[in-house]
């Protein structure tokens, strides 16, 4: 990389550390040419993760548009958006794990579903209801039902 003083390629590493919270490093380095310190970030380039949609056309894979949907099942459950974009964190990565090429919405949905139960019920049949397009009473009921079954939080 360029000094950007003077242009020179070389320079001497004097200092790493994690930056961003652990998803950058950071170096401050010295310019061999003419003794100048500048700090560089260094990240992954984050792999690209296309999303296979039922009408057959694909998109890339998009974190915003995750959390909005999450956000609208969230809605007055005072839950932090930190923990909402973790939870999108959390999704991306196991998408990427299981992706072959791409994954389907399907995938994606039942992923969101996964992260919002385990954050918050509420929310999570919310999400659930529209997912999977409830139309009857019935519906709700079987997934309230699965939610606070109490044998769920003994289960190992
Ligand atoms: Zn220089």
């Amino acid at each position: 990389m360029r000094c950007p003083f003077c242009g020179f390629i070389d320079q001497k590493v004097l200092d790493s550390r994690p930056a961003l919270e652990g998803d950058a490093i950071r170096r401050r380095r010295e310019c061999t040419a003419c003794n100048r310190r500048f700090t560089t970030f260094e990240r992954p380039e984050r792999p690209r993760l296309f999303v296979a949609k039922r009408d057959g056309t694909r998109e890339e894979f998009d974190r915003d548009k995750v959390l909005n949907s999450m956000l609208i099942a969230c809605r007055k459950r005072r839950i932090p958006l930190e923990d909402l974009r973790e939870a999108v964190s959390h999704i991306e990565r196991a998408l990427l794990l299981d992706a072959e090429e791409e994954v389907s919405t399907q995938a994606v949905g039942e992923r969101v579903m996964r992260e919002l139960r385990g954050i918050d019920p509420v929310a999570y049949v919310r999400f659930a209801s529209v997912y999977r397009e409830f139309e009857t009473l019935e519906d709700f009921k079987s997934i309230v039902d699965d939610v606070i079954r109490p044998s769920f939080a003994v289960q190992v």
